[in-house]
């Protein structure tokens, strides 16, 4: 199913993992997914290793089929283009139309030192564009910054850059982490006054962990509200509380933006299925 269509019926509520680092970890993941799956997302989408590493593309494949055909629960491929060529990308495209994997999220990729850039990708509306040239059947959403793509020059320039994605053919749009709803609404204005219509997933990070967190925020910059810098400094330091007040803050987060109208809302589960459900069972009558 065409992912953008689910927007057409509801708010929509989806969940990414992320495959394991090593073998040994996927008999975990096959639990997580199970539990996940439980939980009636509307999909489940896959990350990609930076890097392209070959071991990393196959799993996400594998997951992806394991979603779609043996969970039959919706899923989105992420699929980075920098350190693959039109060659391999031809590949990963054979391998999810024969697991019957539709939708992909184009992706640029993060630079990584100890890899060599490709020549064939410059940018995820390349690739875009290039998914959609092959006529395989494929849907490609795409990534966007409520607080702009770190390498951008300002909002502007990145919201130009975005919208040159969905003219390539990005049907629907999954955000970065956030925490501050306000700056969230400033981006959507914005993207709606670009002419972008295409429907705009909210991505939600549950801050279960003071270390983990301080970590995603200097990779992605993004900004941490004086609320929500309080929960941390009270509760960083004891895991079960910090636990129940991320989960908390990002409940709060989510009624928030469903009273504002959101389209969706893409819970990064940090493949840790407890948190996603409790999340879940908190808005259940609050996301439909
Ligand atoms: P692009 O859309 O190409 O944008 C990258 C930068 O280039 C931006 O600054 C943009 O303004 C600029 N730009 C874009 N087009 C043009 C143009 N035509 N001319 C000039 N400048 C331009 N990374 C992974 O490795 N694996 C994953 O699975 C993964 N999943 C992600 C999922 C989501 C929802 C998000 C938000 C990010 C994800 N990332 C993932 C991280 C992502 O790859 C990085 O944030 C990367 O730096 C940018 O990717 P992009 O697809 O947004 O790039």
């Amino acid at each position: 199913m065409k992912i953008s269509d689910l927007f057409q019926e509801k708010t929509v509520f989806s969940f990414e993992v992320f495959p394991p680092k090593k073998e040994s970890g996927v008999e975990t993941i096959y639990k997580t997914l199970e539990e996940l799956k439980d939980l009636n997302p509307d999909f489940i989408s896959v990350t990609y290793g930076a890097g392209g590493s070959g071991v990393a593309n196959a799993t996400t494949i594998d997951l992806c089929s394991k979603i779609k055909n043996e969970y039959h629960v919706e899923t989105i491929a992420h699929l980075s283009c920098l350190y693959n060529t039109k060659e391999s990308v031809d590949k990963i495209l054979d391998n999810l139309k024969m697991q019957g994997v539709e939708n992909i999220l184009a992706l640029r990729g993060d630079v990584n030192p100890d890899f060599e850039v490709e020549k064939d990708f410059k940018y995820a509306s390349d690739l875009t564009e290039y998914i959609l040239s092959k006529n395989m059947g494929f849907h490609v959403s795409g990534a966007c910054y409520p607080e702009v793509h770190q390498e951008a020059e300002n909002m502007i320039v990145d919201i130009k850059n975005l919208k040159k994605k969905v003219d390539a053919g990005a049907e629907h749009l999954i955000s970065q982490l956030f925490f501050d709803n306000h700056a969230y609404y400033d981006f959507i204005d914005k993207v709606r006054i670009a002419g972008i219509d295409v429907p705009v997933e909210a991505g939600i990070m549950p801050v279960t962990n003071k270390k983990q967190i301080e970590r995603m925020v200097s990779m992605c910059g993004a900004s941490i509200p004086a609320k929500l810098s309080k929960v941390l400094q009270k509760f960083g330091d004891d895991p079960v509380a910090m636990r129940d007040a991320g989960i908390s803050y990002a409940v709060d987060q989510i009624i928030d933006l469903v009273a504002n109208g959101v389209d969706g809302v893409h819970i990064y589960t940090m493949n840790d299925p407890y948190v996603a459900k409790r999340i879940t069972d908190s808005v259940a009558s609050i996301v439909k």
